[in-house]
């Protein structure tokens, strides 16, 4: 389809070297085709785009539109005046429309639907800016005679509102992650900057020169726009990855962006109309400081999300899912601290190593899912025994095998304490068909430095689980010291 712009710009070429009597009205009509075949191609893109970015594209096909209608006018005017000065009809309203559907676009954000009510902010503030703009030059263009309307200033005011488009469009392109975004905001500030750039040279053209040659340029913009767009798979910048810097001042300047340029329209209404210009100045102060109100209290909350999610993990990894007791990591962290600590104060530091006896046999002959809630039953009546003592603890090392640590105990005191464990798991009467007792019981290993002087925490762990050995080779269901 992009191959249809370049007769249309050859017979646009024909015309202006021709030099018919509605020579503007026949230049015009080839804008208006170059135009409604980038609409189309527009229309195409919409259609193929992904959901989410839909939007984007829509809010660039109605700013199309807009211009079509602008053009349109101009069509309209031109064949009433051949020379081309508006006399019947006005067509700011339908550019200015479509510089406003381009500054939503390029303030839309299609995956960021927790900052909807920001973009609520900055469509408001875009309505305003383009509303303030359209009311200051008709104030321009409708000054009393003699004065005539400074062309000169017009110009310039364009030329502001396209630089403020396409620099907007440009912040949200440098600061994209996405692809498929950035493939469009791409197509956007290309469009913005040749929307910018070459109609300001051919006002200027216009201005000093009798030369229709040009109204040529009037249809570029949108000659490169449905070039871009008919370019199917290409995505710009494909290894563009903005850092994280980038982001957040773009982020951060967009706003910005906008309240400056309706503080700019305020300023120009300063003089002539006071009420109007105070107004603004407050609207874009409140807009400045509502975006920024919802975007705080958006990150406000997020870093309350990630303190929970943190200490959750934090949690997690010293804990085992299956019976909620601080795992074989959350046991070396303990053990590591009260080891130095019962260094410093001399306290006596026991462990003991506690294996459920027979517990393959319990899994064989029941199943493991019966061994998995032998195992939390277990683990809860371990863990409950030993909060009846102070300072006694117990952890899943691992499999079916679990560690108490007791700190501050004599001998005497840690074994009396492992054997209420035991016969508290006893008590439970879990039945077991292969174990001598007829239900679970457990064997545990008993290692204290009150009896003996060992180097490091591995050492005495090590004693502990020689004693559960011992423990196991004499018959299981008891307590034994490291001998
Ligand atoms: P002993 O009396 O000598 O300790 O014999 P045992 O059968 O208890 O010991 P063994 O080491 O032979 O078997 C341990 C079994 O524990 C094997 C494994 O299937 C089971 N086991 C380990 N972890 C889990 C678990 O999370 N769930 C279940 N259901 N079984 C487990
Ligand atoms: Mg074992
Ligand atoms: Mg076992």
């Amino acid at each position: 389809m992009s191959r249809v712009y370049v007769p249309l710009l050859l017979a646009q070429l024909g015309v202006i070297a021709w030099a018919p009597v509605h020579l503007l009205s026949w230049s015009y009509a080839a804008v208006l085709a170059m135009l409604m075949l980038t609409v189309a191609q527009c229309w195409r893109r919409l259609r193929f785009s992904v959901p989410h970015n839909r939007p984007l594209w829509s809010l660039l096909l109605l700013a199309l539109v807009a211009q079509f209608g602008a053009f349109g006018l101009l069509f309209t005017d031109s064949l009433s005046n051949p020379l081309g000065t508006l006399v019947a009809f006005d067509p700011t309203f339908y550019f200015c429309l479509g510089s406003l559907l381009l500054t939503i676009a390029a303030a839309y954000n299609p995956v960021a639907t927790l900052y909807r009510w920001a973009g609520v902010v900055d469509a408001v503030l875009a309505c305003a800016i383009a509303a303030l703009f359209y009311f200051t030059l008709h104030q321009v263009l409708n000054a009393p005679s003699p004065a005539p309307p400074p062309a000169t200033f017009v110009m310039w005011m364009f030329d502001a509102m396209g630089l403020f488009v396409a620099v907007f469009a440009t912040l949200r392109l440098v600061s994209t992650k996405r692809s498929d975004e950035r493939r469009f905001f791409f197509v956007l500030s290309v469009f913005a900057w040749l929307e910018l750039v070459v109609p300001g040279i051919h006002n200027r053209f216009i201005l000093h020169s009798e030369s229709y040659l040009p109204e040529l340029l009037l249809g570029l913009p949108f000659v490169v726009l449905g070039f871009l767009l008919g370019r199917r798979r290409k995505v710009w910048l494909r290894s563009y990855r903005p850092s994280r810097r980038i982001r957040h001042l773009a982020e951060s300047v967009s706003p910005f962006v906008m309240s400056l340029a309706l503080c700019c329209l305020a300023f120009a209404q300063l003089g002539k109309n006071p009420v109007l210009a105070t107004s603004t100045l407050i609207l874009a102060i409140l807009s400045y400081a509502a975006r920024n109100a919802i975007v705080l209290g958006q990150h406000l909350a997020f870093e309350d999300d990630l303190r929970k999610l943190k200490r959750g993990l934090q949690q997690a990894v010293v804990r085992d899912d299956l019976t909620a007791l601080p795992n074989r990591r959350g046991f070396y962290r303990l053990m590591r601290r009260e080891w130095d600590g019962a260094l410093k104060t001399g306290r006596a530091l026991s462990v003991a190593m506690i294996d459920i006896d027979s517990f393959k046999a319990f899994n064989d002959t029941y199943g493991h899912l019966a061994g998995d809630d032998c195992l939390v039953a277990v683990a809860h009546a371990l863990h409950r025994e030993a909060s009846l003592q102070p300072d006694v603890m117990v952890a899943r090392y691992g499999g079916e095998e679990f560690v108490a640590l007791m700190v501050g105990y004599a001998p005497a005191a840690s074994e009396d304490i492992l054997e209420r464990l035991r016969q508290r798991v006893e008590a439970m009467q879990i039945r077991h068909a292969r174990s001598a007792q007829d239900v679970v019981t457990i064997s545990a290993g008993l290692a204290s430095t009150a009896t003996a002087r060992y180097t490091d925490s591995d050492k005495l762990l090590n004693a502990a689980d020689e004693a559960l050995y011992v423990a196991k080779r004499s018959g299981k269901n008891r307590v034994q010291w490291v001998e």
